[in-house]
């Protein structure tokens, strides 16, 4: 099943963690605010360790409508 990848702009405070951990998935765009190359991917572990690692908890993973990261 595809995840589904959010990040909260209005969150976000630009650290630059997610791109840098996980590059082929986010990127820092427009204000120094980072956002998801593509919404929708393929499941895969350092997603969800950028997730885990984001200081603002900006960013959200969902499968099927359940969110599964930031992890608890
Ligand atoms: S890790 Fe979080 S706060 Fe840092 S750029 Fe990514 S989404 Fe923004």
């Amino acid at each position: 099943m595809t995840w589904q990848l959010d990040v909260d702009a209005q969150r976000c405070i630009g650290s630059g963690v997610c791109a840098g951990m996980a590059p082929d998935f986010f990127v820092l765009g427009d204000e120094d605010r980072a956002r998801p190359l593509a919404g929708r991917l393929e499941p895969d572990e350092v997603v969800l360790d950028a997730a885990d690692s984001c200081p603002a908890a900006a960013i959200t993973v969902t499968e099927g409508g359940r969110e599964i990261g930031p992890r608890p």
